[in-house]
């Protein structure tokens, strides 16, 4: 029996570190997860995943090829194989992943950020299959970005290209993680939604079944179930994000001319809600040669296993290039 190539992918997240074994189609053949611990130095980290993935491996081994190892993590740099002062880890400086993670394998290793590898896993894997420029936006407690131009992801000089969250939508607006203000992530995060809540619902005198929620247990998909229900303040809420959202992506398509954006995370499995609001905002604010021409459509990765999906689609590419 021919022996199946695979990729090990890994998503290195805030709590949890997810991998996975995944074939050239997508199929994740065995998939597990260890608490990250963000708290301890990343040769730990690196150190726990290999004791954890090799059992799994060992169910595969007999079948199947290992070709090598794609990451996702919170800044990481493609070009250099690095992690730099990462948010949500307490790793300080710099930390060369790639070189660890490829001392214990001894495989090509390939590294990017968790929204690059987003936009990798749904141009092989999903909704952007056969595209070659499309915007991948993430939407969950951060906004992420990944721009692919001419069916390559946008690395840019240094490798860090792509950061829409952190395109400012107001100089003096709220007050983003980064230390700066006005942020998008602010704004159209799951996190920022909720601020939008809170806000509107200071502003405002409409009745609205969040008055009774404590601030800190409200969340965006609370809030979207609200707004599923008529409440006037959550569906004013998922307005001004999705107008925030198209404003600033008209930005986007003016830049690199995209066919599609696509939209995945916690905020944009409120469907209709933020969909409508944000192609809306877009058309108004596009300038007209680009009118009518941008999607703005839902990722096709299932949220559970995209991380892994596109860590994975990150070195099946590398693989590729290298042929
Ligand atoms: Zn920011």
């Amino acid at each position: 029996m021919a022996s199946v190539e695979v990729t090990l992918g890994i998503d290195i997240g805030g709590t949890n570190t997810a991998f996975g074994f995944v074939d050239r189609v997508g199929t994740i053949l065995a998939d597990s997860s260890i608490p990250t611990r963000g708290d301890r130095p990343p040769q730990e980290l690196v150190a726990r995943l290999y004791e954890a993935t090799t059992p799994v491996w060992h169910g595969l081994s007999d079948r199947c090829t290992l070709l090598g190892v794609g990451v996702g993590a919170p800044n990481a740099n493609y070009y250099r194989g690095t992690v730099e002062s990462p948010p949500n880890l307490s790793w300080p400086g710099v930390t060369n992943l790639a070189a660890l993670i490829e001392g214990l394998y001894h495989l090509p290793v390939a590294v990017t950020n968790d929204a690059n590898a987003a936009a990798l896993g749904e141009m092989l894997y999903g909704a952007a299959k056969g595209m070659k420029d499309f915007i991948e936006i993430t939407l969950g407690t951060g906004v992420g970005s990944g721009i692919v131009a001419g069916g390559d992801l946008i690395y840019g000089a240094d490798g860090f290209a792509g950061e829409i969250g952190h395109t400012i939508v107001d100089p003096v607006g709220r007050q983003c993680g980064c230390g700066r203000r006005g942020c998008l992530e602010t704004y159209t995060s799951a996190p920022g939604v909720c601020r939008t809540v809170l806000e509107l619902l200071a502003e405002r005198i409409d009745a609205s079944e969040l008055r009774a929620i404590p601030p800190g247990q409200l969340t965006a998909k609370l809030i979207a179930e609200a707004a599923n229900r008529g409440d006037v303040i959550a569906k004013a809420a998922y307005e001004k994000t999705g107008d925030i959202l198209g404003f600033k992506l008209a930005d986007s398509v003016a830049h690199t001319s995209p066919e599609a954006i696509i939209l995945f995370g916690g905020v944009a499995n409120a469907g209709a809600l933020i969909f409508e609001p944000t192609r809306r905002s877009l058309e108004h604010h596009l300038l007209n040669i680009f009118q009518n021409k941008v999607k703005v459509i839902p990722s096709s990765l299932k949220e559970a296993g995209a991380a892994v999906l596109g860590a994975s689609a990150l070195i099946w590419r590398e693989l590729q290039k290298k042929k």
